[in-house]
């Protein structure tokens, strides 16, 4: 599932395939991928979404892609694309069968929108209006902005993952942070030593420049959830096998409905 290291990579990939070029033809072989607004259901397309598409990447040419948490801005002229890839959707240059959306470049290639679970999509917007609602309702950016203070009694795992306070990290990445940072997933925000809140900045920007190093070079991204034989991270879903710091078996539980695997030695329970 697309963290901000995925969702950057899918910035820097949409930049390189387009740029010098235009687009030239849009197809919409679903239309439910495109909204009117960023939370519509899938269930609810754009009517006239193609349209509205065809209008806004066909006036100017592709320019800056901004990011903000999972959301990104694309600009063309006075106008913009909102794209967001929910659980599974992906920006490309090749087709699969799960293309929802296409734009034709002037250089005989096209970018591909895929997205089996139909979770992500593309809100046709102004550029003025989408910076409002690249940020709207999230917290500051993991990557480019200081890391917010934590406090309250929610575990420390569950904080950093919500959005509205911290923007762009998700499951795997704040588990593997917090191992990085020796905290255990389920130590209250106000239980966090001086120390713990000391690691934790560094511990988030290496853990995310970490993963964002794995793409170097990629022409497409393959998430972790696809492809079950490879997992390049050091502990999640790595349950029984040894810790990589200090060998000690990696465990697992249920936080907020998802998977949580941590190193009972590097990081131990709070209290
Ligand atoms: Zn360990």
């Amino acid at each position: 599932m697309p963290e901000l290291p995925e969702v950057e990579f899918c910035r820097r990939s949409l930049i390189r395939w387009s740029a010098g070029r235009r687009v030239v033809g849009v197809d919409v072989p679903d239309p439910r991928s495109v909204r009117v607004n960023r939370g519509d259901r899938p269930s609810v397309g754009h009517p006239d979404g193609a349209a509205e598409l065809r209008k806004v990447v066909t006036s100017a040419p592709p320019a800056e892609i901004l990011r903000h948490g999972k959301r990104l801005l694309w600009r063309f002229g006075d106008g913009a694309l909102l794209l967001h890839l929910g659980m599974t959707g992906k920006w490309a240059h090749a087709p699969n069968r799960y293309v929802k959306v296409r734009l034709d470049l002037d250089d005989a290639t096209a970018l591909y929108f895929c997205d089996p679970r139909l979770l992500g999509g593309v809100v046709p917007t102004r550029w003025e209006e989408g910076q409002a609602l690249l940020r709207e309702g999230l917290g500051p950016d993991a990557w480019n902005d200081p890391l917010p203070a934590l406090r309250g009694a929610r575990p420390v795992k569950i904080a950093l993952m919500d959005q509205s306070l911290v923007a762009g990290l998700g499951n795997v990445q704040v588990m593997e942070a917090l191992w990085r940072a020796h905290i255990h997933p389920t130590t209250p925000c106000d239980a966090l030593t001086d120390a713990q809140r000391a690691r934790l900045p560094s511990a988030v920007r290496e853990q995310l420049a970490a993963t964002l190093a794995l793409f170097d070079g990629a022409e497409e991204i393959v998430y972790v959830e696809e492809d079950r034989s490879s997992n390049p991270f050091p502990i999640y879903r790595r349950e029984g096998q040894p810790c990589p710091a200090c060998g000690t078996p990696i465990a697992r539980m249920i936080q907020g409905g998802r998977s949580t695997y941590w190193c009972p030695g590097c990081q131990p329970a709070p209290g």
